[in-house]
């Protein structure tokens, strides 16, 4: 058993679904990432069954992977989307997703950002800032639009989760205070092409207990009771995403589980119920495939060094993450301590440290939970090309991103005339 339902061994093969990851990196080479789609969809619906019969939106937070053919899955499910750029906008368009069923998201939304949105008539701005909301207003006006708002509050709660990831104590660049969003509901009258329909927040990702989430919805029980004591009308209530999985060792709650637990504390509210998930939708249905170069063996230590790096899978670098690497074919060489490192020219650049592990020369191995913030923060540093997206249904293997070309790396730069 390796955990992951989608990603077995028969024999002593890694599959994905009905098929062998060494068939998938003979055909499309090495690095790339494989996603189950039985895995995605699976994720999806067990978010929107531990709904019931509560009226509810699921908004598959893009940034998470932005591969329009994951968007695609997604919006056939019913999904909706939770966008922080323009660019995710046309993505979500791009893949057939609905714009009625997207919320936007992000400290800093361009005036383009904004007129393109407003253009397209997305469900809601979820507005970080008073700045925010005048610039807002004014290019509502201009177009003679409503723009349909929350403001996002920060709920100075602690996600007790990895500093950098975590956006809903007073001290993060995230939201608006409750008191002081109170306040702006308040004045309503000031903004008369701002339409407040909701109430938003988001406290941060890869939690790994429900208690953060029950603190946040306390709180915005609390302001949206105040808010209707003063018969201002909300028709939603987003509590964000940030339900965390399992990379290591992690105990998590079930996705049934939390959804339940968000029903429970907002059963006296009539409001429909909005989620923003990410990493809990895609992180486990997805694994970076890589094929080792060369074995290393210094004096102090053994090295794997693998054709995948930081640039195509950052989390260990930027945050020191765990996931964990699978042998795709077992039982190969001798059983060391390896070091699964990348080519790229940092010692930051590892996959994974310590990993007992029989290994030769030419393995493939199976960096597993790469589905969420992998490809979509992956990069060019070393003038490396992006990897290719896998998808995988059964027995079918559907190329979803090409190989990105060595020419495409520099096709927009220009030498001095
Ligand atoms: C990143 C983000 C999410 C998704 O977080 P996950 O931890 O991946 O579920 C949801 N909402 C907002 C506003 C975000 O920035």
């Amino acid at each position: 058993m390796s955990g992951f339902p989608e990603f077995i061994y028969y024999d002593d093969e890694l599959f994905v679904e009905s098929v062998p990851l060494k068939q998938i990196a003979e055909k499309f080479g090495t690095p790339c990432y494989v996603y189950s789609r039985s895995a995605l969809t699976k994720a999806y619906q067990e978010f929107d069954t531990a709904f019931v019969n509560r009226d509810h939106l699921i908004c598959f937070a893009v940034k998470a992977n932005s591969n329009i053919a994951i968007l695609n899955l997604f919006a056939q499910l019913g999904s909706g989307f939770d966008i922080v750029s323009g660019g995710e906008l046309q993505r979500v368009l791009k893949a057939g997703g609905d714009p009625g069923k997207t919320v936007f998201s992000g400290v800093g939304k361009s005036i383009y950002e904004m007129r393109m949105a407003l253009e397209e008539n997305i469900l809601c701005f979820n507005v970080e800032s008073e700045a925010e909301l005048i610039a807002l207003n004014k290019i509502a006006k201009d177009m003679d639009k409503l723009a349909p708002v929350s403001l996002r509050i920060n709920p100075d709660v602690d996600a007790k989760t990895h500093p950098y990831i975590s956006t809903g104590l007073k001290e993060n660049k995230f939201g608006i205070p409750a008191r002081e969003a109170e306040r702006i509901y308040k004045s309503a009258h000031l903004y008369p092409n701002i339409r407040f329909i909701g109430l938003d927040c988001h406290i941060g990702s890869q939690l790994t207990e429900l208690e953060p989430f029950t603190q946040t919805s306390k709180k915005m029980l609390h302001l949206l009771d105040s808010l209707q004591a003063q018969n201002l009308e909300i028709e939603h209530l987003d509590l964000g995403g940030g339900l965390g999985i399992r990379y290591n060792e992690e105990i998590l709650p079930s996705i049934s589980d939390y959804v339940s637990a968000l029903c429970i504390n907002t059963h006296q509210i009539k409001q429909r119920l909005l989620i923003e998930p990410g990493r809990s939708l895609v992180g486990n249905a997805g694994i970076l495939l890589t094929r080792i170069e060369y074995l290393k063996h210094t004096p102090a230590r053994n090295f794997a060094i693998v054709d995948a790096a930081m640039n195509d899978l950052m989390r260990p670098a930027l945050y020191d993450a765990y996931h964990e690497i699978l042998p795709v074919h077992k039982n190969s060489g001798e059983i060391k301590d390896y070091q699964i490192v990348g080519p790229v020219c940092e010692t930051g650049d590892f996959l994974g440290h310590d990993r007992r592990i029989g290994l030769i020369n030419g393995d493939l191995l199976a960096i597993m939970s790469a589905g969420a913030y992998g490809m979509s923060m992956s990069s060019n540093y070393n003038s490396r090309p992006r990897a290719a997206e896998i998808m995988v249904d059964k027995d079918t293997i559907h190329i979803i991103r090409q190989r990105e070309t060595i020419d495409q790396l520099f096709s927009n730069e220009k030498i001095l005339s």
